[in-house]
């Protein structure tokens, strides 16, 4: 299937990459940034996490340095912390996987010898935390006559963590003649004055996601322990009157495919709900759009990331059956109710897994989502093991991505079903250990 990406002149290899990832159309600021930065333009962006940003620059940067060359590095990406150190080396092995470029992370607090081993074999997009960087420079370990890009993630942070000399000192010990890419949550004054310090000839592109939704629009959230009494919950919504027209966003395929079919056979009639997702033809997703559109069909079942860039009209109801892990996407799909003086609701299933995307959505919202308690007819099953385990993994996870120096609570044999869990649902109810 043909993906949205292919608007941007990017090779075969990341395209594959980014179709095994399951992004099917670019965030808004993948859409703007990445063709400025392939066109070669210095490019400050000022968008917070969340928003698809660390792909924005790293597409275009793999599209740049192609494959492996020489032993010194060509581009460098300077970050606040490890853990987004660690994050943006990642996303950079994810995408690149088709492509024989060598790249790694270094930063402080730990050993130095398999960095310096990667780096004496050749790397050829470096991420690193300013310290570690100067450290391994001043060993003569990292050579920078080769660099060509030069990325600051996060500069706020840099700032705010003191970062700012230590930052100067690298733009001395790196060729003038290179093109800078600063990303920034925020822009103070002092990511202004480092702009000016750091940019030539910037494109600014600024993706600052609403800070208020539509007022017309309730919003809900339910505290569901799993996937479970998600589901049992979303029957029961479903079936209320009220709700004339819903789409119901999912994170994956799988799961959308799950909770349509589930639909399908045990709740509605089979003409009133559809599913979209990557796997569908273009002719398919059309089909079930128009038929939602003309209000042939009640509920539309949908990945994130096949509603983006839809616009969809007015719906009484959106029910984000997994918290979107892209932030600015809730407030998008807020939008999508309430539209004309109607009133609509904006309903949210999470999981304890889910608590840590929901507090970043309300910081970018300013508000806090009301919690609303599950129907009491609703059945609310006890978290089978294997998902409590996934559960508790991801929490763990969250917590590292906050504070580095967090080792994790989490051990896979210690934790006993229930025991650990953090979240204890207000009303378990029949619930029976499996
Ligand atoms: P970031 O804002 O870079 O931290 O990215 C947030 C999350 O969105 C990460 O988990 C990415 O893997 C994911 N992501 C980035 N771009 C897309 C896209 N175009 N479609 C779907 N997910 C994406």
């Amino acid at each position: 299937m043909e993906s949205a990406f292919g608007i941007f002149n990017l090779n075969k290899q990341l395209l594959t990459a980014i179709e095994e990832l399951g992004y099917t159309s670019p965030s808004p600021i993948q859409k703007e940034a990445i063709p400025l930065i392939l066109e070669g333009h210095d490019v400050l962006g000022i968008a917070q996490t969340g928003t698809g940003k660390t792909a924005a620059f790293v597409l275009p940067l793999l599209m740049k340095i192609k494959y492996a060359q020489g032993q010194h590095i060509r581009c460098l990406i300077l970050t606040p912390t490890r853990e987004l150190a660690v994050q943006i080396d990642t996303a950079i092995a994810e995408l690149g996987l088709y492509t024989d470029v060598r790249h790694k992370a270094i930063y402080g607090g730990t050993g130095t010898k398999t960095q310096i081993e990667a780096l004496q074999a050749g790397i050829d997009i470096l991420v690193a935390t300013p310290g570690r960087f100067m450290d391994l420079y001043l060993k003569g370990e990292i050579v920078t006559k080769d660099l060509q890009y030069m990325v600051l993630d996060e500069a706020d942070k840099m700032m705010d963590m003191g970062f700012m000399p230590q930052i100067r000192k690298i733009l001395e010990v790196i060729p003038r003649k290179r093109k800078n890419l600063l990303f920034s949550a925020t822009f103070p004054e002092k990511v202004e004055r480092l702009s000016y310090e750091f940019l030539e000839a910037p494109v600014r592109v600024e993706i600052t996601p609403q800070a208020t939704t539509a007022e017309t629009v309730e919003q809900v959230l339910y505290e569901t322990p799993n996937f479970r009494t998600k589901i049992n919950l979303l029957s029961n919504l479903v079936q209320q009157d009220e709700l004339q027209r819903a789409i119901v966003f999912c994170r994956t395929k799988t799961v959308a495919d799950n909770v349509f079919h589930f639909l399908e056979r045990k709740v509605l009639n089979k003409d009133s709900v559809r599913v979209i997702h990557a796997n569908k033809s273009q002719n398919t997703r059309l089909n079930s759009i128009n038929a939602f559109r003309e209000g042939n069909i009640r509920v539309l079942v949908s990945t994130d990331v096949s509603a983006r860039g839809i616009d969809i009209l007015e719906v009484s109801h959106v029910i984000n059956f997994d918290v979107p892990v892209i932030y600015e996407d809730y407030v998008h799909r807020i939008g999508r109710t309430g539209r004309a003086n109607l009133s609509g609701q904006a309903i949210t299933f999470m999981t304890p897994a889910e608590a840590y995307h929901i507090g970043k959505i309300e910081k970018i919202i300013r508000a806090e989502i009301p919690r609303r308690a599950i129907p009491k007819e609703v059945d609310v099953p006890s978290t089978p093991f294997d998902e409590q385990q996934a559960i508790l993994r991801e929490i763990d996870n969250q917590r590292k991505k906050e504070d580095p120096t967090f080792k994790g609570a989490f051990h896979e044999k210690k934790n006993k079903p229930g025991k650990s869990s953090t979240f204890k649902p207000k009303k378990a109810r029949k619930g029976r250990r499996k």
